[in-house]
């Protein structure tokens, strides 16, 4: 039997499940963990009760992915995760390496019957969930996913999948979920201890401001969402770029910390309700098209004319320093390396200048946000991206061109989002911080380029792709 790290006294049983979390960072309404243990739905696992092993494995392909501040959070999850655990009796298992070879001698050490997972639906998860249920020796179960409606259930009535969302959100919502599953407490699931390797070291980005980890932040993030009257505010202030007026939940729900179905339940709000299937209808999207995370879904797009060499490696390096000289654009970007989050709108508006006015490809864009996003998550990174881009679903069209200026002085009609991370313009007053070239503030830089001229030039090039 290996050393453990964990405390108490090692447990032997006859029979034990391990449960390999990965997007599924909580004990509440986890479908996968009940399966493991027993106590879940009737039909899910084999129903008998089991001692559960939770692991988690380092997988190094998706560690060298991973941002900083992505990585910071992960390991704070993990932490509290464990702290749950040994609150319950139990305590988190530490693997890392390949997931095949590493849930393969778990399964040898412990003898486990079954390995249990919630599925995962993106391209390199599917693939390396594979890899693992021919690895080992015992059943793969998988139960339960991050979504409320997993890819691929919903579709039209000829059987292809959707590409515009109003179609989507209807047969999402007619489709519908189940009621959240009950949180386990001390004594309802036996754990089963092994051997664990440390946590990585992995320290917040110097200077950075990341929201809270782990289960009980995500509960109480929505509790106070809630209480503020967020979700029925919601429609009148998601746009705000200056106000709170959003949940803060996509980390969350990146790493699993709550699932969706607590979010839905008893939500009466349409348009937060519709914004959480925005996410479902991005998976579901890159289910049904795994190569559209990095390739254009509307394929004409990639024959249109880009720009690169130095001056395009230039104004990237503007854009993603936030020194492009347009006061919105700006913030985001710095908001962006300082706190790992970008306010919706802002990311839209940054997206569809780095691709409309500085014409360079989204997916450039789109590996700074996955390096840099703490919630960054390929289906809505890459389907955000292809939107904005006017690649992408729901036939966005490419010659609505957010103009940066007037984008700010809408949403952030007072100049306070400008003034909070651009600092050298916090002496400018009101809206006037969205032209600061009217006044001209030393240390800021001149507009990199004229937006009007570089609208012309991508609708030119959209043309020439369109004939
Ligand atoms: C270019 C671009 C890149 C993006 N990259 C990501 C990403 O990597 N990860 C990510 O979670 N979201 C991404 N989004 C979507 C959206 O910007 C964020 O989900 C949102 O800003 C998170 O803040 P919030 O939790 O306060 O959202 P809220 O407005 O409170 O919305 C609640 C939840 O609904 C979901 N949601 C809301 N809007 C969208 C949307 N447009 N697409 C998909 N899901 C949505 C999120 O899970 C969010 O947490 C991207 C959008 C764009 C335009």
């Amino acid at each position: 039997m290996p050393s453990r790290k964990s405390s108490g006294e090692s447990k032997t049983r006859d029979r034990a499940h391990i449960l390999w979390l990965r997007r599924d960072l909580r004990l509440s309404d986890h479908p996968a963990l009940h399966a493991a243990a027993g106590t879940g739905y009737p039909g899910t696992g084999d129903g008998e009760p089991a001692h559960v092993l939770p692991v988690f494995v380092f997988d190094p392909v998706l560690w060298d992915r991973a941002g900083p501040a992505r990585r910071a959070h992960l390991v704070g999850s993990l932490r509290a995760l464990d702290a749950d655990l040994r609150a319950l009796g139990g305590g988190l298992v530490v693997r890392a390496g390949d997931p095949a070879r590493e849930l393969a001698a778990l399964v040898r050490e412990s003898g486990a019957a079954e390995v249990h997972v919630s599925a995962d639906f993106g391209p390199y998860g599917r693939a390396r969930d594979a890899a693992v249920e021919a690895a080992i020796e015992v059943p793969f179960r998988r139960t339960g996913a991050p979504y409320a409606v997993a890819p691929g259930r919903v579709h039209k009535a000829d059987g292809e999948p959707y590409r515009v969302f109003t179609p989507y959100l209807r047969a999402w919502a007619e489709h519908g979920w189940r009621d959240p599953l009950p949180r386990p407490s001390g004594g309802d699931i036996e754990w089963v201890h092994a051997e664990s390797v440390e946590l990585p070291d992995a320290p917040t980005p110097e200077g950075a401001r990341l929201p809270e980890v782990g289960e009980r932040a995500a509960l109480a993030t929505w509790k106070r969402f809630r209480a503020g009257g967020g979700p029925g505010r919601y429609a009148e202030l998601r746009d705000r770029a200056d106000l709170a007026g959003t949940s803060r939940l996509s980390v969350h729900l990146k790493f699993g910390e709550i699932h969706p179905r607590t979010l839905l339940a008893g939500l009466t709000d349409d348009t937060f309700r519709a914004e959480l299937a925005w996410r479902e209808f991005y998976a579901d999207v890159l289910w049904h098209r795994p190569e559209t995370a990095r390739e254009y879904l509307r394929a004409e797009f990639a024959g249109m004319e880009y720009d690169t060499g130095d001056e395009a490696d230039d104004l990237f390096d503007a854009w993603r320093a936030g020194r492009t000289g347009f006061p919105f654009v700006d913030a985001g970007m710095r908001q962006l390396l300082a706190e790992g989050w970008m306010h919706n709108r802002v990311r839209m508006v940054v997206a569809s200048f780095l691709v409309k006015d500085l014409h360079q490809e989204w997916t450039r864009g789109a590996a700074h946000f996955m390096r840099h996003l703490v919630d960054g998550d390929l289906a809505s990174n890459s389907h955000g991206w292809q939107w904005a881009a006017g690649c992408g679903t729901d036939a966005s069209p490419w010659f609505r061109i957010f103009n940066p200026v007037s984008q700010g002085k809408r949403f952030d009609p007072d100049g306070d989002y400008v003034r909070r991370y651009v600092p050298e313009l916090r002496a400018l007053a009101g809206a006037a911080v969205h032209e600061p070239w009217k006044v001209g503030v030393p240390d800021y830089p001149a507009p990199v380029v004229e937006h009007a001229e570089e609208r012309l030039v991508a609708l030119a090039r959209y043309e020439a792709i369109r004939r």
